[in-house]
């Protein structure tokens, strides 16, 4: 028996019922694009995080795109972000022409350590112009928005929350997907609220913002579908991937409490042999993924390979390194902490219905290899 990494055949079945009805309902109305089940989904949605305004669309990074659309981010604009997350974060700004800036991570949340982005906002260099920074909510945990919110302020930047791993988690008692000005989050089948397929949403508090992504979504449509006012994308959620959705997101609250328990299993077992993750106090993870730290990272991976127990390493490859942003002039050592963020961190099986007897099998073979707990050194 194998212990799957994220297990969706298991939820599926314990929904079977329910969403095979609401695929058909779907089948049998025949409103394909734009069904009933989208605004339906939208208004779900808002209610869950008690933001007004909720777009659904194509994906998360369809999501980031529209957000940096919706601000007109292009060319000789610059837009902080760190580059220990995906690809898609940065992706975007460059696909608009715009130019990405990274920051180093903070060294125990693995989000935007804002005393650097100020840093780097003050010393950027003079033919950019400071727009907006995405602030990445890595591993379903929330960046320190307190500080992202004054800072943005301060500057004049437009703050977009990369919400694609975090739906379900709090800061402050406020739930992911409220923050910044605009939030994008994804629902591709691995993150913590998952569809069967891709598709995203943003998320925002103005109407206006919230009005032109409504027009880009579409193609810039004006007043109907032949009168185009902006440049804009087609980047629509499918009716049926609403309807999943839907009835994904009846049973998510309690898929919440589930990943809780088991992030608490393993962090109360596993802290003295390993880093767990730290979350602070003003915070809930929704446990998107389960990420240790280990100086002997690789040989872990491959005992547990040897188990047959799944690992992922979330990021391998830090964006400031990757030929396609070679470009920009980064070199190694100008992030370090992602650098060896990079090197030591090692994702676990983590989902709502990981069995007790699995995990206490991974726990087992982790302490049976694992030296220590590491600090990062930078
Ligand atoms: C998954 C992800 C995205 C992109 O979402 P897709 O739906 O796959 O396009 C963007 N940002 C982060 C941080 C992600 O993890």
């Amino acid at each position: 028996m194998n212990i799957p990494f994220i297990d969706l055949k298991q939820q599926y079945l314990n929904i079977e019922d329910e969403v095979n009805n609401s695929i058909l309902k779907v089948l049998q109305h025949g409103q394909y694009i734009m069904g009933p089940e989208i605004r339906d989904l939208e208004n779900k949605l808002a209610e869950f995080t008690g933001v007004k305004h909720v777009l659904t669309c194509s994906s998360g990074t369809d999501a980031l795109l529209l957000s940096l659309m919706a601000r007109n981010i292009g060319p000789g604009d610059a837009v902080f972000t760190t580059p220990f997350t995906f690809i898609a974060t940065a992706e975007v700004i460059a696909l608009l022409g715009a130019t990405p800036v990274f920051v180093d991570i903070d060294k125990r949340t693995f989000n935007i350590d804002p005393q650097k982005l100020e840093e780097k906002i003050v010393s950027l260099q003079k033919n950019l112009k400071p727009k907006a920074i995405i602030s990445v909510d890595l591993f379903g945990l929330c960046a320190d928005y307190n500080s992202l919110n004054s800072i943005a302020q301060k500057h004049n930047l437009f703050l977009i929350e990369d919400a694609a791993q975090s739906l379900g988690a709090t800061y402050e008692n406020k739930k992911a997907g409220a923050f910044g000005h605009i939030a994008a989050t994804s629902f591709y089948p691995a993150k913590p609220l998952g569809g069967y397929g891709d598709s995203g949403a943003v998320f925002t508090n103005d109407k206006a913002t919230y009005d032109k992504m409504v027009s880009l979504r579409v193609h810039g449509q004006g007043k109907n579908k032949y009168d185009n006012v902006h440049l804009g994308l087609n980047a629509r959620m499918d009716t049926i991937q609403a309807a999943i959705l839907l009835k994904k997101l009846q049973i998510f609250p309690q898929e919440i409490e589930q990943r809780q328990k088991v992030a608490q299993i393993y962090s109360s077992n596993l802290g003295d042999y390993v880093t767990t993750p730290f979350v602070p106090e003003n915070c809930t993870s929704t446990w998107a993924q389960y990420s240790i730290l280990s100086e002997n990272r690789d040989t872990i991976q491959q005992h547990l390979k040897e188990k047959k127990i799944p690992t992922c390493i979330f990021y391998i490859k830090p964006l400031h390194l990757q030929d396609v942003f070679k470009y920009l002039g980064y070199k190694q050592g100008d992030f370090p902490v992602s650098e060896e963020l990079s090197q030591k961190i090692i994702s676990l099986p983590m989902h709502p219905y990981l069995k007790e007897d699995d995990q206490q099998q991974i726990i087992k073979e982790i302490i049976t290899i694992a030296k220590k707990p590491c600090l990062l050194n930078n």
